[in-house]
């Protein structure tokens, strides 16, 4: 890489890109981040003045959200010092704030707003004694910028549900035509069971209030690997979640695994020759060479890890492990990674489900069975449900329903939080798959609205 130390903000994406990928070595995610140290809040007239004093600098973004009326303003790679609060002032505009980590590395604040505002923003480097600034100036008063005389609650809350979209899941059953996948000891084909577990996940993602299903695939016919993303990307997928049956000449070998991206590096030697055999699929019909050197390769490096589709992968990764314990034997209790074409997606989280061992006798059998398929697309549904609490884009209704978060700070139990929120100890843990009463500082936890 050169000398670490150059200033050109290209070579530090791409330094960021490599460690985001595991490629120098590091675990996730290892960059230092931006302090937020507090915020303060300021009123002159119809202009509320809040300052985040960072210990750094932030790139930031922020938006505008109605019904209740907010600012969102999310900080990349930045977490908060201190639980950040500001004290009530019933001239400012802002009744409360909130913040939350996001993305794994990144910080969201949310002010909850007494009425629209109109924000301006510009950042401050350290001066006189003072850190660096991120400045905001929030106008009240500003008149709507569609004009609206009814200020019916219901009316308006109508209109801004419309606006709310569904999160979109792309289902793709591997496999499909000419290609039947690996092949069970009683002949089963892959192809006809992912095909039939990715039609009763669908139904229950599309049964789900805010979520929609878009399957690759919808009947035994062949898609070549690149198909299968652009059919997503072209639905807006918000997550795309691949479904296949494992084989291996060991018979006895059982359980699922969940695999996803890694364009160098396996995380297992058996994960590096399972992404090989999957990605024969496009070589079976001459297809692209889906192995073959790409001269966009550093690109979609820098590409994954910048949309931080990567981590989002890695945590829908983990919430489906999570699951899938519940319904059979987990093979590899870590997200496993591996160089499959199908994942290669810039922008959707993707993650590949081997649900089990189709070269195993008995998990061939169940496979086939009504019930197992059943179980494992409820576990599937429950895993992006539990994604999708912390990670849907604003403007999905998932997202504008969101419950509250906590984020827990040094010396905090988890009953002493239950009891803040007025929640019984497993509630508080089954709404955050927390088994056991470990926990850490830093950690975030789903507190249900209204709580
Ligand atoms: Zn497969």
């Amino acid at each position: 890489m050169g000398q670490s130390t150059s200033p050109d903000p290209r070579r530090r994406q791409l330094l960021r890109a490599m460690t985001a990928l595991g490629l120098v070595g590091m675990p996730l995610p290892a960059l230092a981040r931006t302090g937020v140290q507090r915020v303060r809040m300021s009123v002159d007239g119809d202009t509320t003045r809040v300052v985040f004093d960072m210990d750094g600098e932030a790139d930031y973004s922020m938006f505008s959200l109605q019904s209740p009326d907010r600012l969102v303003v999310d900080l990349d790679n930045a977490r908060a010092i201190e639980d950040l609060s500001i004290s009530d002032n019933p001239r400012s505009v802002i009744k409360a704030v909130r913040h939350a980590a996001r993305n794994g590395s990144d910080l969201r604040v949310v002010f909850d707003l007494r009425e629209p505002v109109e924000p301006r923003s510009f950042v401050l480097m350290p001066a006189q004694g003072a850190p660096h600034r991120l400045v905001l100036d929030l106008d009240a008063g500003e008149t709507p910028a569609a004009p609206s005389t009814a200020r019916d609650n219901g009316a308006r809350r109508g209109r801004s549900q419309e606006d709310l979209r569904d999160v979109v899941v792309a289902i793709d059953a591997g496999h499909g035509g000419h290609d039947p996948g690996a092949i069970g000891p009683s002949g089963t084909r892959e192809k006809d069971v992912v095909l039939q577990i990715s039609r009763r996940l669908a139904e229950r993602v599309d049964a789900e209030r805010g979520m929609k299903a878009v399957m690759t695939r919808t009947g035994d016919y062949f898609l070549p690997l690149r198909e299968r993303i652009e059919r997503a990307r072209k639905a807006d997928a918000d997550v795309f979640v691949s479904i296949h049956a494992d084989a291996i000449a060991n018979r006895s070998v059982q359980g699922s695994s969940v695999y996803i991206l890694s364009e160098r590096g396996a995380s297992s030697e058996a994960a590096r020759f399972l992404a090989q055999r999957e990605n024969q699929a496009d070589l079976m019909l001459g297809g692209v060479p889906v192995n073959g050197q790409d001269d966009s390769l550093a690109n979609v490096l820098l590409d994954l890890a910048q949309s931080g589709s990567l981590e989002a992968s890695n945590t829908l990764a983990e919430r489906m492990i999570g699951e899938l314990h519940r319904v059979g034997k987990v093979r590899r209790p870590q997200v496993e990674r591996a160089n499959f074409a199908v994942l290669r997606s810039p922008d959707v989280p993707s993650i590949l489900v081997e649900a089990a061992f189709i070269s195993n006798p008995s998990e061939e059998r169940k496979l086939r069975s009504a019930s197992f398929q059943n179980s494992l697309a409820d576990a599937l549904l429950t895993g992006l449900r539990s994604y999708f609490s912390t990670h849907a884009r604003p403007g999905t209704l998932i997202a504008d329903g969101q419950p509250d978060q906590h984020i827990i700070r040094p010396g905090e139990t988890l009953s002493g939080i239950a009891d803040r929120y007025s929640l019984s100890l497993s509630e508080l843990r089954s709404l955050n798959n927390v088994r056991d009463d470990r926990i850490y500082a830093g950690q975030v936890l789903e507190i249900p609205r209204g709580s």
